[in-house]
Parts: structure tokens; sequence; C-alpha cells
């Protein structure tokens, strides 16, 4: 029964409510918030190289931490499961606008929790589970979905393997189009997550259409550079591309597939009811600021930079005395074989932590070291180039890991690094 001071309340506030009523994260759960609050601080005073990893903007963050994650909406614009969808379609509409116009998409999905699963709706839209699939080699760049052997799409799909040439270290087109005429697969999948070079887009098309064969590219690592102008763009030639929208492209942690037009109903199949429920709307809304922000000339600038930078670390760590995978870069990537210093990655990348440049450690083609401790160690320039780091800045990257390296991962050594490495980060303030 309604009391007669309620039935009398003034028209609702939509105004914050009192601290005491509802408490900040800190106030309610300060164990936690001083976890988050640790990480800024690493966040801001280390040195970011993990290529995968970038600095969201105030604006997607407002909109990722936003209460239209409050909202289910199973189903796509105009077409839900639920009703209240005035808004979110709305959103929804707008991230797949700017999505469709930024990349010249015809049909745009923004929907997929992130990259792993809308890499597995392109598998379920068009392959029947043992299909034949071509897709590069974990070891050689490729990505765990990508049909590797402990992954789903290694164990549902005949995922068969290409990698890259012993003679040039580079991708063999004739070789690729050898195994794809043996294989006969259904799919072929370009796009990689460790290859510093470009990969050719028209080549791939080329060989699809000669077996028949849909061609996906993911471009998850590199969507930033051809947002920003800097990177051949894969869709003109791919049926389908997908894409992570955290990594180079800076914005929320999740993923969008584009496609042609006449493979719109598949993939939106795929992805709902096939793969997922709910779409994420908060991480719909920043997406939709992450696609605005990647028109602008600050982040062409950015994508400029990238390039710029892995090419300045790259041209350092070969003065120093290093071994690069492709022995250079095209891209905001650059892989080092440390086999020719005599240490692994995996040591060397967790002394680069002490000393506050934080990477990880990678396969490289034909590695001699198992998975767990590899030979490579991946750099990648997008987190620091958001932040303003320049080429000087990029060179004096690879000379503190000639320094850390060279001196056998001293500790001595690695703690000068620390320092130097925060005295140079807090003069670029994090976004
Ligand atoms: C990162 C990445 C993915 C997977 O993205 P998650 O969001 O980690 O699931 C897929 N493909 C490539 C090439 C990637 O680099």
């Amino acid at each position: 029964m309604q009391s007669a001071s309620a039935s009398r309340s003034p028209a609702p506030s939509f105004a914050p409510a009192d601290a005491s009523v509802a408490p900040s994260l800190a106030q309610f759960d300060p164990e936690l918030a001083g976890f988050i609050d640790d990480e800024a601080v690493r966040q801001r005073e280390t040195v970011r190289l993990i290529a995968s990893e970038n600095y969201a903007s105030r604006a997607v963050r407002e909109a990722s931490a936003s209460l239209l994650a409050n909202k289910y909406s199973e189903g796509y614009p105009g077409a839900r499961y639920y009703e209240g969808q005035q808004n979110i379609d709305k959103v929804e509409r707008l991230a797949i606008a700017r999505a469709k116009s930024l990349f010249g998409a015809e049909h745009v999905n923004v929907q997929p929790h992130s990259g792993s699963p809308a890499n597995l709706a392109v598998y379920l839209a068009f392959l029947q589970p043992g299909d034949p699939v071509l897709a590069l080699d974990l070891a050689h760049g490729g990505h765990l979905t990508h049909g590797a052997r402990v992954s789903l799409t290694g164990k549902h799909w005949n995922v068969q393997h290409y990698g890259l040439s012993r003679e040039t270290g580079r991708l063999d087109y004739d070789a690729i189009r050898a195994q794809a005429r043996e294989l006969q697969p259904r799919l072929i999948i370009a796009g990689h997550t460790a290859y510093p070079r470009h990969q050719d887009f028209a080549a791939f098309r080329s060989i699809a259409d000669e077996v028949g064969a849909i061609l996906m590219v993911d471009m998850a690592h590199f969507a930033g550079l051809v947002a920003g102008g800097v990177h051949p763009s894969p869709l003109p030639y791919a049926d389908v591309v997908t894409t992570t929208t955290h990594k180079s492209l800076r914005g929320p942690r999740g993923a969008m597939i584009l496609c042609r037009e006449a493979h719109a109903a598949r993939i939106d199949k795929a992805v709902f009811p096939g793969l997922q429920g709910g779409p994420h709307n908060a991480i719909t809304a920043a997406i939709a600021v992450c696609m605005k922000e990647a028109t602008t000339p600050e982040f062409a600038r950015y994508a400029q930079a990238c390039v710029s930078n892995a090419a300045a670390l790259a041209d350092s760590l070969l003065e120093h005395g290093f071994e690069l995978v492709t022995g250079g870069t095209d891209n905001h990537l650059v892989l080092v074989d440390l086999r020719s210093k005599g240490l692994g990655g995996k040591p060397v990348a967790q002394a680069l932590d002490r000393a506050g440049l934080v990477a990880n450690y990678n396969a490289v083609p034909w590695d001699t070291r198992p998975p767990r401790d590899p030979s490579g160690l991946r750099l990648g320039s997008p987190a620091m180039s958001a932040r303003g780091f320049g080429e000087a800045e990029f060179r004096q990257i690879g000379a503190w890991i000639a320094s850390a390296v060279d001196s056998g991962l001293d500790e001595a050594v690695l703690a000068r690094i620390a320092g130097e490495v925060r005295e140079l980060c807090v003069r670029y303030p994090m976004p």
C-alpha cells in the first residue's frame, strides 16, 4: 500500500544519489579500488610495448561504463526480443553507420563480445564441422582462433596452416596458392597477430577465387592503422573482415565483423542467436565513440606515429645487433629473434618488466624452443604512440632493451632503466 507521503513525493530526480545512499567504489570496496589505483600507477609509469594493448580515451571509457549496460537487447535494431529499445537502437545504428563509413564496409555487426567470438562467428556462418580451412600458423604470427590445436577452431574444423618462407622470412603467395589447390579450403584466413609486414590481400583474393573459398581477413592488430590510412585496407578484397576494437583502434574491449551485403544475414545469425545472447550495449556505445575518434586528424597522426615509431625502434634494435623476424617492420610490430643473443624470450620479457618495459615473449618462425619459453620478444608501438612518444623515445627504448640484454639481465642495470623509464613516462600523461 502506498503511503500518503509517497503519493505526494516531488517529481523524480535523476541527480546522483547522496554518498551515504550510494557509496563510491572507493567507499564501498577500498580493497578493490586500491588494486585499480595501483594499476593506474603501473600504466602511467611503465613503457607499454604489448602490441595488442592501448589507452582508451576518457570518452570511450565513459561510454563503456555507462548505464546502457543495464539494458537487454537480444536481436538487432528494429528487430529485438525485448521492448524498451528506443535509445539502444539509436546507439547501435550509430555505431554501425560510423563503422561502415570509416572502413567502407557494406555491412557491420558490432555485437561480438571480443575478437575470438567474432572469429568463431565467421566459422559458424560459413562452415560445417570438419570443413577444410587454410590459415597462418600460430608460430608464424597467426592467432589461436586461426585453428591452433588448443583452440575450439583447431578441434572442430580441419585447419591446415601456411607459414613464412624459409628463404625470405615472408609470406610466399605461390606456396600458399599451391597449398590451397591441394586442400581446397572452404575458408581462407589472412591477417595475423605477429607478422611485422603488410600482407598482399589482392594475392589472397586471387587464391580464394581460384579455389572457391571465402576470404576472411582478421585485422584485429592493424585496424587502427587501416582507419588512420597508413596500412592497406583488406575491405576491397575480403568477403569478411573481423577486428577487435581495443588494440590499435583504441576503443573499448569489443569486436566487429565487417562484410559484404551478400553475407550480412549469415553473419548476423551466427553472432546472435548462433553464438551469443544479448549485446553489451555500453560497449556498442563506446565503439560508436571510437569510430568517431578514428576519423579525427589526431587519430591519423597517431596512426602515422605507430608506423614511424615502430620503424625507429626496429632501426635502433638492428643498430644494437638484434635480429628481427623479416628484418624490420611495415606496421606497428617488431618481432625480435633473441637466439643470436643466447637468451630465451621469457626471461628477457620478465627482466624488461622489472625495468618498466612491458612486452611479451613470443614464438618466432621455426622456433627451436618450446611455446612456454620461445625465442622471440614481440614489441608494439600503439600504446606509447597514443601517449605521444616519438621516434627519439622509441630509439631510447631500443637502447634500453639493448643495455638490459647485453648486461645479461643484470638487476642493477634493470633498476637504473626502471628509474629512467619512470622519469620519461611522467612527461607523457596517459589519456
Ligand atoms: C587479439 C586477436 C584476436 C582475439 O581477440 P580477443 O579479444 O583477445 O578475443 C583475434 N585475432 C587476432 C589476429 C588477434 O590479434
